[in-house]
């Protein structure tokens, strides 16, 4: 089975908790096979991981209990490419508020979970503006965070009422709403492009600031 991967691109998606079957569904519609990871020895074989939404804190302790929290940390930071969405963003923050919790330090950003009060349980809205080129970017929030804070590093690929929502450190991508509950391939897309070892993936690299 794994014979039919492109070892080059071979995507993961984090399977403890959340909607991690509708990433799947979008990344096969872009012809690529996502596996779902449960164990930390199976990062290993991966050049990306999506971490999904979900329940953060639930998220947590199933990482802990699996004893996956430090082979993540450790498979990012020796360059594997991370998407985390909604509560997969809360995961990566450098600090996580209202309430704090323990976060895993891989993006310079600050999210106030649950930022959009507690009677807005989810909505839709469209992006003030975006990097991805082409047309409006329509974004999908359930219990959404709010990103409070960016380090310099840090690139803002698209803004909602003038908060950054799609935000890029690196090869690490993070979204407060979920494209992957749209027909919308475009942040799919751009995250292949990042995880594709062979690529140099430039053209977000360097930190600058979306107009919008
Ligand atoms: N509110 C959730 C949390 O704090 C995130 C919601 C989501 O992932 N859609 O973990």
């Amino acid at each position: 089975m794994s014979k039919q991967i492109d070892s080059n691109r071979r995507i993961g998606v984090l399977a403890l908790q959340g909607d991690f079957a509708a990433h799947a569904r979008a990344l096969n519609r872009l012809g690529v096979e996502a596996v779902e990871i449960r164990t930390a020895s199976a990062l290993e074989e991966l050049s990306g991981l999506i971490i999904p939404g979900g329940e953060s804190t639930t998220m947590l302790k199933f990482l802990e209990a699996e004893g996956m929290t430090a082979p993540l940390i450790e498979w990012v930071k020796g360059g594997g490419a991370l998407y985390g969405t909604c509560a997969g963003t809360i995961l990566m923050a450098n600090r996580v508020t209202h309430p704090v919790q323990p976060a895993l330090r891989l993006i310079d950003i600050t999210v106030e979970r649950n930022a959009y009060g507690r009677q807005v349980d989810s909505f839709i809205g469209r992006a003030d503006g975006h990097d991805l080129g082409g047309d409006p970017l329509e974004l999908v929030f359930i219990r959404a965070p709010r990103i409070v804070e960016v380090g310099k590093e840090v690139v803002v690929l698209a803004r909602y009422e003038g908060d950054p929502v799609l935000v890029r450190q690196g090869r690490r991508l993070s979204s407060t709403f979920h494209p992957e509950l749209t027909q919308d391939l475009r942040i799919h897309e751009l995250f292949l492009g990042m995880a594709a070892r062979d690529s140099t993936s430039a053209r977000h690299d360097s930190p600058r600031r979306v107009a919008g």
